[in-house]
């Protein structure tokens, strides 16, 4: 496959983008669509996979640009799978990231005394898609496993970092060194899954 000199990283969160552009390769030009004033697209898909294509395909349409976007979140087991597709829209309706990890703690707190239980398992996933064409569009799936801790733990990463503990580790992603957290994290998995697929990087 050709390779791509080029790539517009299709997102608006700062981390997200700061991850994305930590593993592409250092000789491909990343732009972001803010430097473009391109915004971002309603996310109206159903699933991750459907939310990162529409965004990797809105932001490719906009830009003449070959695009890689990501949809990620968090599924927290005991609360069926919720926040999910909607962890960023959680972070608005609370009011901020905080208050949203606030939330989470007491409602997986409050499932588990009612029920009896002992479960805080939780999975990051990411979906992330790149599309090269009109044509072409490939994408891949990334997860980690773990646990919600019970406190906001750390002040490094970003969105939910502070409560994930991720499987086989004792602190929270927001704890751990930033550059150790990107090469294990779902958003990685998922790159390196990509990069098997596809050799344009
Ligand atoms: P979306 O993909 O734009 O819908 O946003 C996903 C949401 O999940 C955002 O609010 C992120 O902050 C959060 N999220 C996704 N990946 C991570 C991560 O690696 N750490 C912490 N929060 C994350």
């Amino acid at each position: 496959m050709k390779k791509i000199r080029t790539i517009l990283i299709g997102t608006h969160n700062d981390g997200k983008f700061k991850e994305l552009s930590y593993l592409l390769p250092k000789n491909l030009k990343k732009i972001s669509p803010k430097k473009l004033r391109i915004k971002s697209p309603a996310e109206t898909g159903k699933s991750f996979l459907a939310n990162s294509k529409l965004k990797a395909s809105y932001f490719y349409k906009n830009s003449g640009i070959p695009s890689i976007s990501d949809d990620s979140g968090l599924s927290i087991s005991c609360l069926k799978g919720r926040p999910g597709i909607y962890s960023a829209r959680w972070a608005k309706k609370y009011g901020s990231f905080k208050n949203a990890m606030k939330k989470i703690i007491f409602m997986v707190n409050k499932k588990n005394y009612k029920k009896k239980l002992k479960n805080t398992k939780a999975t990051f996933i990411c979906s992330l898609a790149v599309r090269l064409s009109k044509k072409k569009i490939v994408s891949s799936i990334g997860k980690i496993e773990g646990n919600i801790s019970n406190k906001i733990l750390g002040k490094k990463g970003f969105g939910y970092d502070p409560i994930f503990v991720p499987k086989s580790h004792e602190i929270t992603f927001g704890q751990m060194q930033k550059k150790k957290k990107i090469l294990i994290d779902h958003r990685f998995i998922a790159y390196r899954k990509l990069k098997k697929k596809i050799n344009i990087f």
